[in-house]
């Protein structure tokens, strides 16, 4: 695909049962919240955010497109950068590009931790 910035990188959905204002910064986010959804592409990244507002908000797709906002969280995917959004009552949902490296998502509480990916 060429898309240099999603080398090495995917992104992790959170969502967070608190509204924007007093919600997690998006470091304690990452270390005290389980990832809800991980995500591979900045469609991905979309869909996913717009499929979790609309189940939070109660609407269907008939309802809210999201059309403006779609591109918006697709640019910021890409571009690697954490999107935050979400409900003035809550909840926030968010989405954080995260390294390989530093991620700890491939790894579960059942296999002991040796560096290696899961493979099954
Ligand atoms: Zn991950």
């Amino acid at each position: 695909m060429g898309q240099h910035t999603s080398d090495g990188i995917h992104h992790h959905g959170y969502v967070e049962d608190a509204p924007l204002n007093t919600a997690l910064s998006a470091h304690d986010r990452l270390s005290r919240l389980d990832v809800a959804e991980v995500l591979h592409t900045p469609e991905e990244v979309a869909q996913w955010l717009a499929t979790t507002l609309r189940a939070a908000m109660g609407k269907s797709e008939d309802d809210v497109a999201f059309s403006d906002e779609w591109d918006q969280w697709v640019k910021y995917a890409q571009a690697g950068e954490t999107v935050t959004t979400g409900l003035r009552h809550g909840p926030t949902i968010s989405v954080v590009a995260v390294p390989e490296d530093d991620c700890r998502c491939e790894a579960t509480p059942l296999v002991p931790v040796g560096g290696k990916k899961r493979s099954r």
